[in-house]
């Protein structure tokens, strides 16, 4: 669902990325662990189109990230083909980025009215169903300032699925939240990995990658230095700043 072949990334002079390769076969849950700095975020924010790679490829379901190629030639992608390749990724943050003048439920039939033309009847009939898959069938008509730190990030997630993802992106999509409310999402999550969504996960949180991931991957300095199963990359990882990383962690 995703390949990453030497992708580069760089921000004036720094290169954050320096030539990461990866695979995400599709119903896989990967992990990304790694130092702040380390590139996470860069690199989930290229695979979604909101930073454009400086060398490399990266492919989500077949299709180049950014780029369309005619012969030998790379050619920009236009903005109409970007946004209907990013329709198809959702992306949740750290930051419950609702819309706050919004209800929960405007939230989530807003992109597919706006991008699928979907009628209204039927976007609100699908975001009710995803409001009761994420645990909050009657909080439909609150506001984002009305609803806990979880409850907003549970919206979030309904509100990508109303797309129909191909794909998940999570950057650390619980580190802004009290502890009491990290397991909410961290279910919902869960169940959403049971049900075969494709997902990749930056996280902190080493329970839900030892017990969820199919593979954890390190990433430090913009590279990728450590890529397993769980119960490997944990019970025996091979690289020492992976040692070093998990020892601060654990
Ligand atoms: P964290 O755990 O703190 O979220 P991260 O692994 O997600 O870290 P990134 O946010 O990908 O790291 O950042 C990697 C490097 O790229 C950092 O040094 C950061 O300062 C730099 N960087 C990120 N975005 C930009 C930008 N738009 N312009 C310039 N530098 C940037
Ligand atoms: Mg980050």
């Amino acid at each position: 669902m995703v390949k990453a072949e030497g992708v580069h990334k760089r921000f004036g002079s720094v290169e954050v990325l320096k030539g990461i390769s990866m695979e995400v076969a599709r119903g896989e849950v990967v992990c990304l662990l790694g130092a702040s700095g380390s590139g996470k975020s860069t690199f989930l924010r290229c695979i979604n189109h909101l930073e454009k790679i400086d060398a490399g490829r990266l492919l989500v379901d077949g299709e180049l990230v950014g780029y369309r190629q005619i012969g030998e030639r790379l050619h920009e992608l236009h903005d109409r083909d970007i946004c209907r390749h990013r329709a198809e990724v959702g992306m949740v943050f750290q930051r419950f980025n609702l819309f706050g003048h919004m209800t929960a439920l405007e939230n989530i039939i807003e992109a597919p009215m706006l991008v699928r033309k979907m009628p209204k009847a039927q976007a609100t009939e699908r975001a009710r169903e995803l409001l009761a898959r994420v645990g909050l069938a009657d909080r439909g008509s609150a506001y984002p300032n009305q609803l806990s730190g979880g409850q907003q990030q549970r919206v979030a997630i309904a509100r990508a699925l109303a797309m129909s993802p191909k794909l998940m992106l999570f950057d650390e999509p619980t580190s802004a939240l009290d502890p009491e409310l990290v397991g909410e999402v961290l279910d919902v999550m869960k169940s959403l990995a049971r049900d075969g969504m494709t997902m990749v996960v930056v996280t902190h949180e080493m329970g839900f990658a030892r017990e969820v991931a199919d593979r954890v991957v390190m990433m430090h300095q913009g590279k990728i230095i450590e890529s397993a199963p769980p119960e490997q990359f944990f019970g025996a990882p091979q690289h020492e700043r992976t040692r070093q990383f998990l020892s601060k962690i654990l």
